[in-house]
């Protein structure tokens, strides 16, 4: 857990539009390989659980996850402080299908939590 990269994915989600400002950033190696925020979908039809797109959503859309990378995934209150971030099932799926094995979040006691993709997701 690389504290450097959660304070990248909280500055990211400060460049956010949404009430909900959330940022992510691919880590591979402790390289850093892209980085981005969620965003409003432009047509009001979209049913209101998915009328944004993550910022893991827009993450994976951006660029090519290599296998075995990692995601840091931050959100912001209103006030700028850290809240829960953890990935929800369906970015959970996406991630885990472009080769992301470990999703670390912050929590809004200032910690941060992790979870292993891969084994909650493992095929027999
Ligand atoms: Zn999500």
């Amino acid at each position: 857990m690389a504290h450097r990269h959660v304070t990248i994915a909280l500055k990211e989600a400060t460049r956010s539009q949404c009430r909900f400002r959330v940022g992510a950033v691919l880590v591979k190696g402790g390289r850093i390989l892209g980085r981005s925020c969620n965003r409003r979908r432009n047509s009001a039809r979209t049913d209101f659980r998915h009328a944004t797109f993550h910022a893991e959503e827009m993450l994976m859309r951006s660029i090519d996850a290599p296998r075995r990378s990692e995601v840091y995934v931050a959100r912001l209150s209103s006030t700028g402080a850290p809240m829960l971030a953890r990935p929800c099932p369906r970015c959970q799926h996406l991630l885990v299908s472009c080769g992301v094995t470990l999703a670390h979040y912050t929590t809004s006691t200032g910690t941060t939590g992790t979870v292993h993709l891969a084994d909650s997701n493992r095929r027999r």
